[in-house]
């Protein structure tokens, strides 16, 4: 059977796990740990703190640092309210498409990744080859995150990583991070006729805000030359103000939605850093002379770090090399990149299929994407003898 066809089989069998990310994924990984484990890779399964889910983590060859990561997430997004033409669990093909929830999204990188594990287990391998399957990355990469707790615990290094997101092969070497936020602010109620007596949360969340305008447009200064994201600087967006109850009354509470997009590390600690500044030097003392229980609170609703280009990334010359590209792209969509990269390892993304079709009904990978996809990986062969 050639791989091709073997990619297939198995990819059928991962699209028939419902791996969308508030279930399980327990059923799909023992999968892929049995199909691992019987070719000689050494297989480790991590599961989260309540044990329904679990990241795999797999290493052929020498057991040493400088190994390359072949990596993607094992979960998908839910296909409530989507018209498929098909059942989204049992892959169908179609004129050289394979349609079912997560073909490209990203379960045909991973089917991909373990058909050519065979491969790979017959060769004197000279560097470590590593399979890193996540949970939980639809909804704020979390596996991802604690299996690069558990990778620095374990002191394991290697040094390139390859997130196959679908990218329709072509090398991806950086895309903005998205960090989420609600900051609350409670001050204390009264009477409109004493604004002085109460703590006034909108007006304290109005003048937040205005903190924010303020640093969106310092980070406007601070884009990095030859930026290639449009817009070429970190971004802030003011998502919601909500606030108080009638006009005749001071409102106690109040909470302010935003975000902001990152092209760098350096300005979201900056960002983090002055509102930091501000609420406790400026905005705390003003409220809690009033109230001393006054105060502002802010809740992470999830920080994805981007994944910042390089200008020395041997990941991306690697990639380059294995398919002949000549070129690299960033992309406005997030993944598990940048976590991979705050690891000290060189990272892109590029995998099979296209984002177009990610997330949507009747979701597809080509027969051709996931050809170009083995032949990468076929050819990766080479460089780890
Ligand atoms: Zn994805």
């Amino acid at each position: 059977m050639s791989v091709l066809e073997d990619t297939k089989i198995l990819l059928g069998e991962l699209i028939s796990f419902p791996t969308v990310s508030s279930d399980s994924n327990l059923d799909m990984i023992k999968h892929l740990a049995d199909r691992l484990s019987a070719c000689g890779v050494e297989v480790e399964i991590w599961h989260n703190e309540t044990g329904t889910k679990a990241n795999l983590f797999a290493t052929l060859g020498p057991k040493r640092d400088g190994g390359i990561v072949l990596s993607g997430h094992s979960d998908v997004v839910p296909v409530t309210d989507q018209d498929w033409s098909s059942d989204p669990f049992k892959m169908e093909e179609r004129g050289g498409k394979w349609y079912g929830r997560g073909t490209c999204d990203m379960k045909g990188f991973i089917a991909a990744a373990v058909a050519m594990a065979p491969n790979y287990a017959q060769l004197d391998l000279q560097r470590p080859v590593h399979f890193a399957f996540t949970y939980d990355e639809e909804v704020g990469c979390f596996g991802a995150r604690a299996l690069a707790d558990t990778l620095r615990e374990k002191d394991i290094n290697p040094a390139v990583a390859i997130i196959g997101e679908p990218t329709s092969m072509r090398i991806i070497e950086g895309h903005k991070g998205c960090y989420e936020y609600t900051t609350h602010f409670i001050g204390l109620e009264g009477h409109g006729s004493g604004p002085d007596r109460g703590v006034n949360a909108v007006e304290y969340a109005v003048r937040y805000v205005s903190k924010l305008l303020e640093l969106k447009m310092d980070l406007q200064q601070r884009a990095p030359a030859n930026s290639r994201f449009e817009p070429p600087w970190t971004t802030i967006n003011t998502g919601a103000l909500v606030g108080g109850v009638a006009h005749n009354v001071i409102p106690g509470k109040a909470r302010v939605e935003w975000e902001m997009r990152p092209v760098q590390k350096s300005d979201a600690d900056y960002v983090k850093d002055e509102l930091h500044k501000f609420c406790a030097h400026k905005l705390i003392p003003a409220m809690q002379a009033v109230h001393p229980d006054a105060a502002i609170e802010t809740e992470v609703i999830g920080e994805v770090d981007g994944l910042e280009p390089m200008d020395d990334n041997k990941a991306r010359d690697l990639v380059m090399e294995l398919t002949g590209a000549n070129g690299t792209d960033v992309v406005p969509f997030g993944t598990e990149a940048g976590i991979f990269q705050d690891l000290g390892m060189s990272v892109v993304v590029c995998g099979p299929g296209s984002i177009e079709q990610a997330h949507k009904p009747d979701e597809y990978v080509s027969e051709d994407q996931m050809a170009q996809c083995l032949d990468m990986l076929g050819r990766l062969s080479a460089k780890l003898i």
